[in-house]
């Protein structure tokens, strides 16, 4: 089977992990535990035996984020659909092994394990992974503001969307502050070699519709560590925003939904006034 198929058919049926190492995350597992504060201690490469999969809330959900044949991807295993799968992980304790169908091996692969950034706290007590978690690899995912105007309002809220909900189970804060992404950004890079960044936000009562703190947010991550950051919002109605944020170096805009009622003045972009 050739890998495109194979990753498009595993996101499709999702896995069910067999013969699990302690610590990963089987079908039906409770979510992990709180991280401790303090800095990360382990055998071998110094991460916990413990494996990045979410369950519920907002991201990727239900998923765990593998590697096989060379590309990290994200693979439903918490689904009703994932407990019924055809495809089955066989894994050593260090979460590494093969991917089997109907009993012929197809792929190696191996869980990304829990970053040691994980273990850590702020100068101010939030765990890090309230502030930011890691997506795939090397990507390091925040959402800035965890509310969000359409969320509140449940017959305009977008129906794919649970912002709200990792907030409730008390798996992250509202608002994440520049010095906090900053100093948790830097931490990821230099203990889990992350490589670029990934901000998004809720929508709030306010003409930049989000657009000022996510500037302000990537700066606070390039006065610690020169990563490229992507900034993700509901576009607001004037796009000077994006510029008068005085744009931080290396960060991309990207607008997150069609709720625009202007025409982007980008040469390529399809968006269209609603
Ligand atoms: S605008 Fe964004 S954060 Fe708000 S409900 Fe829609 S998807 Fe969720």
């Amino acid at each position: 089977m050739d890998t495109q198929t194979l990753i498009t058919e595993l996101q499709s049926f999702g896995l069910r992990l067999a013969e699990a190492p302690e610590g990963a995350p089987e079908a039906g597992a409770a979510p992990p535990p709180e991280p401790a504060s303090g800095e990360a201690s382990g055998e071998g490469d110094g991460r916990r035996a413990a494996w990045t999969s979410r369950r519920g809330g907002a991201g990727p959900t239900q998923h765990v984020a593998a590697t096989l044949r060379g590309a990290t991807v994200m693979i439903p295993i918490h689904t009703d659909q994932a407990a019924a799968s055809p495809f089955v992980a066989r894994l050593g304790r260090d979460g590494a092994g093969t991917v089997e169908r109907d009993g012929q091996e197809l792929a190696p692969i191996a869980l990304v394990k829990t970053p040691r950034f994980y273990a850590l706290s702020t100068k101010d007590g939030i765990p890090y992974p309230k502030i930011a978690l890691l997506h795939g690899a090397d990507v390091l995912a925040s959402t800035v503001l965890q509310t969000c105007i359409r969320y509140t309002e449940r017959e305009k809220a977008c129906t794919f969307c649970a912002i709200g909900q990792s907030l409730a189970a008390g798996r992250t804060i509202a608002k994440k502050t520049p010095e906090q992404l900053g100093e948790v950004t830097e931490a990821a890079a230099r203990l889990d070699g992350v490589r670029h960044v990934t901000l998004t936000t809720g929508t709030p009562r306010s003409a930049d519709r989000g657009a000022a703190h996510l500037a302000d947010c990537a700066r606070g991550i390039k006065a610690r560590v020169d990563l490229p950051v992507q900034a993700q919002c509901e576009p607001p109605d004037d796009f000077a925003w994006f510029e008068g944020c005085a744009r931080p170096a290396s960060t991309a805009w990207a607008c997150t939904s069609r709720r625009s009622r202007t025409r982007c003045a980008r040469p390529r972009c399809r968006a269209r006034p609603r």
